[in-house]
């Protein structure tokens, strides 16, 4: 047996699974656990069973990615692994630590009793992949915690420590350390097999209480099905156990069908992928990163300043002036004080954080950093003169990064004398709540380099994906278009507040214009005013610079697309807007027409996939789902829907060129657009895929 260790302890038989990383219940794990069932079944002389995960916890649950597909149908299936458990002739107690999720905690639940270290996590994080707890979970939680508890962990998906659940029938013991001893004592003495199933529950409100959290539930997540299938499991837990365990099952097996669902399965995976690098492998040596420095202490650099400091590494912060770097502390000083405000921090650590930065203003005191970025203002010039700095004094081997957005990152490289060690890494505002990292590999980066980025960005808990050279990187390059078409749908007849509600109702957590106004109009309109000058024929709606031209700019004016007359969370609409569009229009000569939502959904998105397909044809992006990642993790993007690529594959690709061309045919703003991009054209015409997390486009 490869995946499970079978000892004795006296009378008591020990059965440690083990299957890197997570201990989870593949088909080869689940066969060689009943067999071990089986022998402590043989052998006369063992009175008990102690079940528990091999390495650092009990498991993550069921293998992932054989969800849906044939291998987790073959036999046994979790399902029925954890039936044998619950009715095996032997006391089994299950010994968790770490953590114990999904299929694990369902298997530990099935258990005769549970001994648990006291810092376990248990949890049931079905609903966040669009699913429910399919192997009895949603059945035996509540009769073992009750209905509230279970409510709660189901519905959240959060992991709860062991230690909150002690006084829960859930958990007979719990233990300082290592559980297998005190469980292996708990086997020796145990008598009876407690089983789950023959509880019943015990809740007199149980129809209330799962009426009041649907109500919650449909007001936070209108457009999922899951959180309500959770309940609708829950509240089956009320009925005999075989009763509810069906409808578990037939609700499982419907939720695994829908696409969202699948569309938060693949976000997940998508996940994982990211960050994969076909040409640097792993075992690609690593630069040590001890100590770090940023340049530039303004919305970024504060930011990102933070993020070293949270994951403990040393920091300097350069500022070209001492009233620009004691802004810049002060800044970070802030974060801290509001989450210590708010008992996210101690104070303690607040102090341990902030001392682990140094705020410096000559170049000299930053020269042994392992890694330099920059976070200076957007101009090349700017950049140049940060960069030669650099190059003068840091060390041999510092890697040089960049946070620029729109530069070349090429050719802030070839300004210095080591090419090799300099790589872009665009962090996302604000740079210490956002999880993406865009890491930019120049033509030179040193595969070390981008290795030792990769790492770096798991230290600092971002999610890294790597983008090639190109103007605005695959997340803003793809956001261009798309801020284009929300422009064109207004001079043709939608008003920001329908466009923004059709974009809501798709899933966007804010529509285009709510984000213009939250994130600064200006910004924007500065990109645009270099665009008119570099590129004399670039064509872009006038209305966004005719919204700047009257300063406002969004929320920080207090006016943007919306008004704003109860604050920043109320936006109303704009009677200023209504007529500076009723004008705009009037002077470009366009009658406004009656648009539906179906047209604003599908020009957005589509303009967005259709960009992304180029940046995959261009290998900006190494796959498909790297891009999801992007949207997804960076820009709004609605976890559901799996991310624009994957969307536009679920719709088929065909049926995207349908509409791309159709779009084509309204010569509004810019008549170019709507050109189906190469590869969408080759896909739809072999019937392909953009493809999803493991492999290319097919
Ligand atoms: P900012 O204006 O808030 O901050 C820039 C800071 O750099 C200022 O504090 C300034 O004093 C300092 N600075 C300027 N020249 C310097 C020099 N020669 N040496 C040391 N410090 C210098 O700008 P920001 O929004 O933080 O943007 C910084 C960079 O990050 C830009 O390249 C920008 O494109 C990029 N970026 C910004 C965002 C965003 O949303 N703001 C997002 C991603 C990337």
């Amino acid at each position: 047996m490869s995946h499970v260790d079978y000892r004795r302890d006296g009378a008591v038989a020990v059965i440690t699974f083990t299957h890197p990383p997570v201990n989870s219940f593949s088909y080869a794990v689940r066969a060689e656990l009943v067999a071990a069932l089986d022998r402590a079944a043989s052998e006369a002389d063992v009175r008990a069973i102690v079940l528990t995960g091999g390495g650092a916890l009990f498991s993550g649950g069921a293998d992932i990615r054989e969800l849906g597909t044939p291998a987790a149908l073959r036999g046994p299936t979790l399902r029925d692994l954890i039936a044998q458990v619950e009715s095996n002739d032997k006391p089994i107690v299950a010994a968790i630590k770490g953590t114990c999720l999904g299929g694990g905690f369902e298997l530990a639940l099935a258990a005769h009793y549970r001994v648990a270290s006291a810092d376990a996590k248990l949890g049931l994080p079905e609903v966040k992949l669009g699913l429910l707890p399919g192997a009895g979970g949603t059945q035996r939680l509540p009769r073992l915690v009750g209905v509230e508890t279970a409510l709660n962990m189901i519905l959240s998906g959060e992991p709860v420590p062991a230690k909150a659940l002690g006084k829960t029938p859930l958990i007979d013991r719990l233990a300082e350390g290592d559980p297998v001893p005190a469980a292996i004592d708990l086997a020796a003495n145990a008598r009876e097999r407690r089983r789950t199933s023959t509880l019943t529950l015990k809740e007199p409100n149980l129809e209330a209480l799962c009426e009041f959290a649907r109500n919650g539930v449909k007001a936070k997540w209108p457009n999922l099905p899951a959180p309500l299938r959770c309940i609708d499991a829950i509240e089956a837990a009320g009925k005999p156990f075989e009763e509810g365990l069906a409808v578990e099952r037939r609700l499982f097996v419907e939720l695994i069908n829908t696409s969202e669902s699948k569309g938060l399965r693949h976000a997940f995976f998508a996940e994982r992928a990211a960050g994969r690098v076909a040409d640097v492998p792993e075992s690609t040596p690593l630069r040590p990163i001890r100590k770090a420095a940023v340049i530039g202490g303004g919305t970024m650099g504060s930011g990102i300043s933070i993020c070293f400091l949270n994951a403990g590494i040393a920091l300097s912060l350069l500022e070209t002036d001492q009233a620009a770097l004691d802004k810049g502390v002060a800044r970070i000083a802030q974060v801290y004080e509001g989450q210590v405000k708010k008992g996210k921090l101690t104070k303690e650590e607040q102090g341990r954080r902030m001392a682990l930065l140094t705020p410096v203003l000559a170049y000299d005191a930053i020269a042994d950093a392992d890694i330099v970025i920059e976070a200076v203002f957007e101009s090349m010039d700017v950049k140049r003169s940060v960069f030669s700095n650099l190059d003068r004094v840091m060390k041999s081997g510092a890697i040089l990064a960049t946070n620029t957005s729109t530069l070349d990152v090429n050719a802030i490289a070839q300004g210095t004398k080591r090419p090799a060690d300099v790589v872009g890494t665009h962090f996302f505002s604000p740079a210490n709540v956002m999880r993406l990292l865009e890491i930019v590999r120049g033509s030179a980066t040193a595969r070390d380099v981008l290795a030792t980025t990769l790492q770096l960005g798991k230290t600092l808990r971002k999610i890294s994906v790597v983008s090639g050279v190109c103007d605005g990187f695959i997340g803003n390059r793809m956001l261009e278009p798309y801020s284009k078409q929300a422009s064109y749908l207004l001079e043709e007849g939608a008003s920001p507040q329908q466009v923004d509600a059709a974009m809501e109702a798709f899933g966007f957590a804010m529509g285009p214009f709510r984000v213009g106004d939250l994130a600064g109009n200006d910004i924007g309109w500065s990109v645009r005013k270099r665009r008119y000058a570099e590129r004399p024929s670039y064509l872009f709606s006038k209305l966004p610079d005719k919204l700047c031209e009257m300063g406002r700019f969004g929320q920080k004016t207090g006016a943007g697309w919306y008004d704003y007359p109860d604050g920043p969370r109320k936006p109303q609409p704009s009677k200023v807007v209504e007529e500076l569009i009723t004008a705009h229009r009037r002077e470009i000569g366009i009658t406004p027409r009656r648009i539906d939502n179906a047209e604003i959904v599908d020009r957005l998105v589509y303009a967005l996939v259709n960009e992304g397909a180029k940046i995959l044809d261009e290998k900006i992006a190494a796959r498909a789902s790297d891009i999801d990642v992007v949207y997804l993790t960076g820009y709004g993007f609605p976890p559901p829907r799996g991310g624009p690529m994957f969307y536009a594959d679920s719709q088929g690709l065909y049926t995207v060129r349908r509409r791309i061309r159709e779009f084509g045919r309204n010569p509004h703003g810019d008549p170019a657009f709507w050109t189906p991009a190469p590869l969408i054209e080759r896909l739809a015409e072999s019937g392909g895929t953009f493809g999803g997390a493991e492999g290319g486009a097919s």
